[in-house]
């Protein structure tokens, strides 16, 4: 196990949180995230969608417009991610983190993680989606193309790259060119910046269980622990509702995402949690 002790002393202000989102979630979504975690860490959490929305501006000054498409198709997304990753290069934040609109962030516990280790150094952490490495098929030429192996970290689990990774990744990652690298191997987003990290620059993907999305089990995540967790999620799994199990502040129906419990627990004073010692 790697050592738990800094070695470098950052800051909430050295992260760059991209939160992925898109018109049709700003309310039903968004919403939940500005109530909670982003309402406590403004500065550094940049959300990129694909409409306008005033009501959305209004609650904090980091909503990047991407002009991509609002499909769910992979270049769409491709091209978010592209963005993501073109305001991070401009930005002077030391870490690069993406998540999805359906995951809580636990700035703290990210901010311990990463100062685990240096901004300088080549660091690609987060949590694969898969037991074992995608197998793609890499497009060398129109006649030529190449099987790869490589893991990657899930996307809706969120992930996070150094700004000394993240400068080596710009001929395959900045302006127009992850959109080229994504057509090259025609897998989503998430996958493309595994294969940038792990293929082509020969960097291996850091496991951290502490990011969660709700592809897998969530009530598996201990109550004990949820204090500790980088990131969690909700959503569908198996066709079944997927959130942490949660004893909180507001019942599964008021709260059925469980953020807001969650929320109560890492920041009780915040005016909406109900006022008690302890939860
Ligand atoms: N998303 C998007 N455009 C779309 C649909 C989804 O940007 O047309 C974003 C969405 O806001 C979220 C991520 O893509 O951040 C994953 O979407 P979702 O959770 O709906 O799907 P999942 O892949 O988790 O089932
Ligand atoms: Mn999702």
């Amino acid at each position: 196990k790697e050592s738990q002790a800094p070695v470098e002393d950052i800051t909430a202000n050295d992260v760059f949180i991209a939160v992925k989102t898109t018109k049709k979630f700003h309310r039903s979504r968004m919403d939940l995230l500005m109530d909670t975690w982003i309402s406590r860490n403004k500065q550094q959490t940049f959300i990129f969608t694909d409409g306008e929305d005033e009501e959305l501006q209004k609650k904090t000054g980091n909503v990047i417009s991407t002009n991509c498409s609002a499909a769910h198709s992979r270049q769409a997304l491709s091209c978010k991610m592209a963005v993501e990753y073109d305001k991070f290069m401009e930005s002077d934040k030391k870490w690069f983190c993406h998540v999805d609109d359906d995951n809580y962030v636990n700035v703290r516990t990210l901010v311990k993680l990463l100062s685990r280790y240096s901004h300088t150094n080549d660091i690609y952490i987060g949590k694969p989606s898969l037991d074992r490495p995608i197998q793609a098929t890499e497009r060398i030429s129109e006649s030529n193309m190449r099987p790869v192996n490589f893991w990657f970290a899930t996307g809706g689990a969120g992930f996070c790259i150094s700004r000394g990774l993240a400068l080596k990744m710009s001929p395959w990652a900045s302006g127009g060119h992850f959109m080229n690298t994504a057509e090259k191997i025609r897998l989503p987003d998430d996958c493309t910046i595994g294969y940038i990290i792990e293929s082509v620059l020969g960097v291996k993907l850091i496991r951290s269980n502490l990011f969660h999305s709700h592809l897998e089990n969530l009530h598996q995540v201990p109550q004990s622990e949820i204090h500790n967790q980088v990131t969690l999620s909700y959503g569908m799994f198996e066709n079944k509702r997927n959130a942490i199990l949660m004893k909180g502040a507001f019942s599964v129906e008021e709260d059925p995402s469980r953020f807001r419990s969650v929320h109560c627990l890492l920041y009780p004073d915040t005016p909406w949690c109900p006022w008690k010692a302890a939860y």
